[in-house]
């Protein structure tokens, strides 16, 4: 079985449920390695010898000297970019309260076990962790800057296409458009989460993105005639990007030449580096100003808090899949996404729940949201341009046999 978060750390200071942890991450048989520490000092050091080395660590709340949030703390002043997951029970206040202090330490806090430990609860968790943002998976499987290159220059990177659906309407809100390079030889399909990284390392992102654009802004006309409908294209920008002040001039330029405008598109921020220099927060507000419309994708594990939030000009906000991965049972995502809907109803913006799979999510999400846009593959799965508007044509054609009803 492919190990899903090869190396945990687990810290409590009862040496009892660092033994059951050890029991039971060893039966599920997700890692390869498990270290335990009995103090907040111990594991600290552990980390520091390589910062990387750790993909989750379960850490205790009480513990005498350093506890818990402490230690969160000197895990975001080192730069940690594992995921977090608190063993103890939580009332909500404390969930909550933890979550934003997780946000503003820029660590990654996932969910929590409660005592006593069952391993069907750490699976569940240890899955999330594995979906979330892993970085040593990226890594070992990304494709080498020779191969990038060569998919560049034969225009084997394409546009796949994933629909935003109203949750009450059914109408198709916004189709978002995802990377993926597909070999001309034998028609293998790599996904972007095995070269985006390298494209951004190798100084290669902005050639794929404006391709990408290109090929998605002129799809897109014929896809609104096609299903005779009209909605959004949603593009993917990571925030690098926005380092560069022309980024805006070069998206206008595509648009007019394929007689759109922004008001027709949705930039996506991915946040796998927080938003912080200037220039990125001036591209940002030149982008809307100019009309297009912006998301904040990831919310939830990115960088961004709830007060930047605020003062960003964000018109939607999409929450990340591992909360919304079992909402319907995780006492803790559905406390952290409570106080987004919250925080989204008040400032106006838009929210996408992203990575819906079940039904049950989606019914639990639209019993506590009214006004909702929903991703996933229990709608479709992103898919070539000709596959995408087959599945569209059926889907409004069902949409609509619905509402007659
Ligand atoms: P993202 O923007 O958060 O896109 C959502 C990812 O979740 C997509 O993965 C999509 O296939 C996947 N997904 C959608 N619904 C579900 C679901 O129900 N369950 C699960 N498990 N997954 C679901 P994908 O296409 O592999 O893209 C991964 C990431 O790569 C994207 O995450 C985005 O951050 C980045 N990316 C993709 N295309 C571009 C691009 O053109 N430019 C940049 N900068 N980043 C891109
Ligand atoms: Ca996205
Ligand atoms: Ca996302």
């Amino acid at each position: 079985m492919n190990k899903m978060v090869p190396n945990i750390l687990v810290v409590d200071d009862s040496k009892a449920i660092l033994i059951v942890m050890e029991a039971i991450l060893n039966e599920l048989g997700m890692s390869e390695t498990i270290t335990t520490c009995l103090s907040a000092t111990e594991a600290l050091d552990r980390v520091k010898a390589d910062i990387n080395y750790f993909d989750v660590i379960f850490t205790d709340l009480n513990m005498p000297e350093m506890d818990g949030m402490e230690l969160m703390r000197h895990l975001g002043a080192l730069n940690y970019h594992g995921a977090i997951i608190i063993i103890s029970e939580m009332a909500h206040k404390v969930i909550n309260l933890a979550a934003n202090i997780a946000k503003q330490h820029n660590t990654h806090l996932i969910g929590n076990i409660t005592k006593p430990i069952q391993l069907s609860q750490v699976g569940t968790l240890l899955t999330k962790a594995a979906q979330f943002h892993c970085h040593t998976l990226i890594k070992e499987s990304a494709i080498s800057k020779e191969e990038l290159i060569g998919a560049l220059n034969n225009d084997e990177i394409v546009p796949f296409y994933q629909p935003k659906v109203n949750a009450y309407s059914n109408k198709i809100e916004s189709v978002e458009v995802l990377a993926r390079i597909v070999s001309n030889k034998d028609g293998r399909v790599i996904s972007p989460d095995r070269f985006i990284n390298v494209a951004e390392q190798h100084n290669l992102i902005n050639q794929i993105s404006f391709s990408l654009f290109e090929k998605a802004t002129s799809d897109f006309n014929s896809m609104k005639v096609e299903l005779c409908q009209g909605f959004k294209l949603a593009f993917n920008l990571s925030s690098i990007q926005l380092d560069d002040l022309d980024c805006p001039n070069k998206l206008l330029l595509i648009l007019a030449n394929n007689k759109l405008t922004p008001s027709d598109i949705i930039i996506e921020i991915t946040e796998q580096h927080a938003l912080s220099s200037l220039a990125q927060l001036e591209t940002l507000n030149r982008l809307r100003m100019h009309g297009f419309g912006l998301s904040l994708d990831d919310f939830g594990v990115g960088f961004t808090n709830m007060n930047q939030l605020k003062s960003l000009p964000f018109t939607e906000i999409k929450i990340d899949r591992s909360l919304i991965s079992h909402i319907d049972t995780d006492l803790f995502s559905q406390v952290v996404v409570t106080s987004l809907i919250n925080i989204t109803s008040e400032e106006h913006l838009d929210l996408v729940a992203e990575g819906v799979e079940r039904p049950e999510e989606l019914i639990y999400l639209k019993h506590h949201r009214k006004n909702l846009a929903v991703q996933g593959f229990l709608f479709s799965h992103p898919k070539p341009k000709n596959e995408f508007v087959r599945w569209a044509k059926n889907w409004i054609k069902t949409a609509n046999s619905l509402i007659k009803k």
